[in-house]
């Protein structure tokens, strides 16, 4: 009772979910109806015709001369036949296309509300565990199919048959109580036998959807780690691991067809049996003279009619159920108010790059606390190098400095300002992020470039590429800048990333191991580039690369998210802690000894 009450609890939230992207087609909507409305009429003209045409041919044998009657009502009854038939093929055309455009349309509209949404969410919630990207994306995919197929099944096939079946039980008691009766005790057995095979089909259906899912992914997984595999040789395990998913899903769709079958062919039997009380009850109503001949036929197709819609039951609540499920997780990413980024009501302008964090703590939404107690300042045209081994928390306070976080407690200002005052855009305009791994977007070299600054002229990218020494390598491809970017290497990437950053001409600039994936070449050209940009910029630096930290102004060290050492290369080598420790270690690991032997001679 209580699972009934949260079922229909559901389904009116759902309802209500829907409404405001079904609401924007309502005129097209109420056509579709209206064609409904007709088309189920004109599903009854066959059924009366044929007893219309029955009674009178059994008349007409009657008569002496039945032939000459007889063309007559042939002639009358063709072209009803057809007109209805023409009439027919205009409903169900207009029907099916309005029926399908609306469903394209909420479904289109569903996904771009989506996008807008997840575009318009802060970065803590793509960090909460359930949101990454696989996940995200099955989620709101899910959500979109589910609904569509929820709008197309009550547009398309619910209503047309359900109404076609109302109408034709009115008609069937119209033309005698007994018979509509007798059709109207059929369908809660009917009805009854849908639901149990909509019930007993509900589990094994998701479970096969499951092993779908495992299978495609096991083959990803396959390709994905194909090396490592055959280094391995485990090309037996993966291929056993996958027949057993196999099996499983062998096994599911065997039980899912067997069910099927049974309720098929039961469903089958019982409209049979339908039909032929159907028969017995006319026949002895045609008998006793209260019916004529025509109408043991006509009730036969009425009854059809009848029973159509309730042997899909089973389909559309099943339907209905998955979208159930599947609509909560997809009305969830699209109502989360709280995870709209809110900007403050200043407008960066004129930035000098000051920056003073203040007493900050901050915790991932895991609950991974990553910094403590911090308080450092950046100096607006100085570059700072932040320090510290992996996992210290470096990255994790440029995502602060970024405003892609709020801290904890604690505060952060850009000259002066408190960074939660800035408008988002404004203060992100002002900013330049390079990290280890840009993001290259599919398209050519040039795009990508002017991702940077998207109003910028063709001068404007060649000398940002130029600058970001690029362009000599770009002229080397048989394509030049209309080469797909995707396909370049590492350091062509990040020399992209560069472009971006010189066209965007921020003053404020954060370098997150901007040059740990290159070879030699490249990041000699990368730091080049780099100490061209930091010229009169603020600039903070996360860098293993001993020769980009001693060229800092100043070195902020971390140490497991706290703020342990500050100072310059020359203070912070003579302290003799972690900085040093990290320095000696680096300086140990680069066999510095041997290649000032090499370099000597
Ligand atoms: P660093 O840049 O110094 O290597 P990070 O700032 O990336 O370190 O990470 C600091 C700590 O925060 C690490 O323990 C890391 O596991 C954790 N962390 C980083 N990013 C996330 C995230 N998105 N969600 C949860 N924990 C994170």
């Amino acid at each position: 009772m209580i699972q009934k009450e949260t079922y229909n609890q559901s389904f009116k939230a759902l309802f209500q979910n829907l409404l405001p992207f079904v609401k924007p087609y309502k005129g097209m909507i109420a056509g579709t109806l209206l064609l409904t409305l007709i088309g189920s009429f004109a599903a009854q003209v066959n059924p009366i015709l044929v007893n219309e045409t029955v009674n009178r041919v059994e008349e007409l044998l009657r008569q002496p001369d039945p032939f000459q009657n007889g063309m007559r009502l042939l002639l009358i009854i063709s072209a009803i036949m057809i007109a209805n038939e023409l009439l027919n093929i205009g409903i169900q055309f207009g029907q099916k296309y309005f029926g399908e455009k609306i469903r394209i349309q909420v479904g289109s509209d569903l996904s771009q509300k989506a996008v807008d949404r997840i575009l318009s969410y802060k970065m803590s919630f793509f960090a909460e565990p359930g949101n990454q990207t696989g996940y995200l994306e099955t989620r709101i995919n899910r959500g979109v199919e589910s609904l569509i197929r929820l709008v197309q099944n009550f547009f398309l096939d619910i209503l047309p048959l359900f109404s076609t079946a109302i109408i034709a039980l009115v008609v069937m008691f119209n033309a005698n109580v007994y018979v509509g009766l007798m059709a109207l005790v059929i369908i809660p057995v009917y009805f009854y036998v849908s639901q149990r095979q909509a019930h007993r089909l509900k589990g094994w259906r998701r479970e096969l959807r499951g092993h779908r899912e495992r299978k495609n992914h096991g083959l990803i997984n396959i390709i994905d780690s194909i090396t490592v595999i055959k280094s391995f040789v485990r090309e037996k395990i993966e291929g056993e691991k996958q027949f057993e998913v196999q099996m499983e899903m062998l096994d599911n769709q065997l039980q899912t067809r067997r069910t099927s079958y049974v309720f098929e062919s039961l469903k089958s039997f019982i409209q049979q049996i339908g039909v032929v009380l159907i028969i017995i009850l006319t026949v002895y109503l045609v008998l006793d003279g209260q019916m004529g001949i025509g109408a043991i036929m006509m009730h036969i197709m009425l009854f059809r009619n009848v029973s159509a819609p309730i042997s899909q039951l089973h389909r559309i609540y099943d339907q209905i159920n998955d979208a159930l499920i599947y609509a909560d997780g997809f009305f969830e990413v699209l109502d989360n108010d709280g995870a709209v980024e809110i900007g403050g009501p200043v407008m960066a302008e004129d930035v000098q790059g000051q920056f003073e964090v203040r007493d900050v703590n901050f915790t991932y939404p895991n609950g991974k606390q990553a910094l403590y107690d911090v308080t450092l300042s950046l100096e607006k045209g100085k570059t700072t190098a932040i320090v510290g081994l992996s996992g210290a928390g470096k990255s994790t306070l440029i995502n602060l400095l970024s405003k892609f976080y709020k801290p904890d407690d604690g505060v952060i200002t850009l000259d002066g300002i408190d960074l939660e005052e800035y408008e988002n855009g404004s203060l992100r305009d002002h900013i330049g992020l390079v990290l280890q791994k840009n993001h290259i977007f599919k398209g050519s070299i040039y795009d990508n470039i002017l991702y940077g600054k998207i109003d910028a002229t063709r001068e404007e990218v060649m000398e940002a590429s130029v600058k970001a020494y690029l362009h000599d390598q770009v002229l080397t491809l048989p394509e030049g800048y209309d080469a797909d970017a995707s396909n370049l290497s590492g350091g062509q990437q990040q020399r992209i990333a560069i472009a971006r950053l010189f066209l965007k001409n921020p003053p404020v600039i954060f370098l997150d191991e901007p040059t740990a994936s290159l070879d030699a070449i490249a990041t000699e050209h990368i730091k080049m580039s780099l100490d061209a940009i930091k010229e009169g910029r603020t600039v903070v630096i996360i860098s293993h690369s001993l020769s980009q930290i001693v060229d800092a102004d100043v070195i902020h060290v971390l140490k497991e998210g706290r703020l342990v050492e500050t100072g310059s290369h020359e203070s912070l080598y003579k302290l003799d802690g972690e900085y040093r420790k990290i320095f000696d270690a680096s300086a140990r690991s680069l066999n510095l000894g041997k290649m000032l032997d090499t370099l000597a001679v």
